[in-house]
């Protein structure tokens, strides 16, 4: 097969590294990848957000797959624009990209379908919006409703707060993704992402991860894209995924089929585990970033049938193998991050690092003159896999050690709250 992988961060390394390994793929290439994702892509100059550019890509080249990585171009539509010129696509169309596209219409609905999730309300105006945060007190959650790359969530911990981050949505702050704004609902509880694969009809489990938003140990510090993961949750017991999928997954698949807007994909269901039950906080159309690169070196099974038959309605009797073992990513950021920080600061000892010790997985750097330089905020995702939680932690912080890139920086406590489980600590601070 003759695969295209769309982006060219940490999530597009793993998947190519999954793909890669298939005996399916023959040419595997990425757009635009970077320098991590050569070593397993020919990597191609095109953005992950030119629509044309990579339709007529895959057209030239007769693409027999493409599978897009981030929510940008799913929610624009390249789904929907390479299956109308005959390439197949992995990822959901643009109606059903509005489940990540439109907060707003993924709580609409959840309440039209009964799906669990917090209370809100939808506001293009702020004088309505800042009545109803009055009226609820805080603490109390402003989204902006559109994709603001992790950045259009407020956690208001009084009135005021939520007051200025309404504002700022209607300020512009977001563009256009705040121009419509939703207020919802604080919920406490432990937070959990889970994956799952779906054909249109059929949901098909992954696995559960926990990723580690903010930016100091302890979670501590501003919020950022994600500082590090790990896989399997340990919160995440069998009678709870089935809950999970009960009541939240398949209501949703089917919601979805019914009106007109069928799923295709991997959607990953944000869940905060409250007093009352696991409720659904938000829906990504896309694989996790960092969490795709604690699921894929989990994974036993090639990835490319099964990405085949979620595009093909074909999940019904699918079924995938899964590694016993854990897997932690640490991620490395450039220094500042996530406010102002330099690129081009050069990164050496990452070919020291045997495959068996830890896989580099490179979320923003480009190849100059047979070096490796940091390109992005976040930079690598350095991934090891070990019988516990605690193990896998120990194995990648190993080989962050060894990784000589005075530029960058990471937590050191990623897995915290796994690892004080397992040592029967229960689950934290
Ligand atoms: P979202 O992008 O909607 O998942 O929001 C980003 C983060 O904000 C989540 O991972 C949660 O930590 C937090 N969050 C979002 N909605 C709520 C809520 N209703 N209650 C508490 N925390 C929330």
């Amino acid at each position: 097969m003759r695969i295209l992988v769309v982006g060219g961060g940490g999530r597009e390394h793993a998947l190519c590294w999954a793909i890669a390994a298939s005996p399916l793929c023959d040419i595997l290439w990425c757009a635009p990848g970077n320098a991590g994702i050569a070593a397993e892509a020919t990597c191609v100059a095109i953005a992950a957000d030119d629509v044309d550019g990579l339709v007529a890509f895959a057209r030239r080249e007769k693409a027999d797959l493409v599978v897009v990585g981030p929510e940008g171009p799913l929610v624009a539509g390249l789904v929907d624009r390479l299956e109308a010129a005959g390439i197949a696509a992995f990822g959901p169309s643009a109606a059903a990209a509005a489940l990540e596209g439109s907060k707003g219409f993924m709580k609409d609905l959840c309440a039209r379908h009964g799906i669990p999730t917090a209370g809100y309300a939808r506001f293009r105006e702020a004088a309505p919006a800042k009545a109803w945060i009055a009226r609820h007190g805080a603490p109390i959650v402003v989204k902006a409703d559109g994709l603001a790359a992790g950045k259009g969530v407020t956690v208001a911990q009084s009135v005021a707060e939520a007051h200025a981050a309404v504002d700022a949505c209607f300020a512009g702050t977001f563009g256009a993704a705040g121009a419509e704004v939703v207020v919802e609902e604080f919920l406490a509880g432990e937070e959990l992402s889970f994956f799952v694969l779906v054909d249109g009809t059929h949901a098909l489990p992954l696995a559960g991860a926990q990723d580690h938003k903010a930016v100091g140990d302890g979670d501590t510090g501003p919020n950022t894209g994600g500082m590090g993961a790990y896989s399997p949750a340990p919160s995440l017991t069998a009678s709870l995924q089935r809950q999970v999928m009960d009541t939240i997954v398949l209501p949703t698949v089917r919601a979805m089929a019914a009106e007109g807007r069928p799923y295709k994909g991997v959607l990953y269901a944000g869940l905060m585990l409250t007093a009352d039950g696991p409720k659904l906080l938000e829906y990504n159309v896309r694989f996790g970033d960092p969490e795709c690169q604690v699921l894929m070196p989990r994974l036993a099974s090639d990835i490319v049938p099964a990405l085949m038959a979620a595009r093909d309605g074909g999940l019904a009797k699918f079924d995938l193998r899964w590694r016993a073992d854990a897997a932690l990513t640490v991620v490395m950021a450039a220094n500042g991050y996530p406010s102002d920080y330099a690129r081009g600061s050069a990164i050496s000892g990452l070919d020291a690092i045997a495959p068996d010790e830890a896989i580099v997985f490179h979320a923003g750097t480009k190849a100059e003159g047979g070096r490796v330089l940091a390109n992005g905020g976040r930079v690598l995702a350095v991934t090891a896999l070990g019988k516990t939680v605690a193990q896998a932690q120990a194995k990648a912080y190993a080989a962050v050690d060894r990784i000589d890139w005075p530029g960058g920086f990471c937590r050191r406590d990623i897995g915290w709250r796994a690892v004080a489980r397992e040592r029967g600590e229960g689950s934290g601070r």
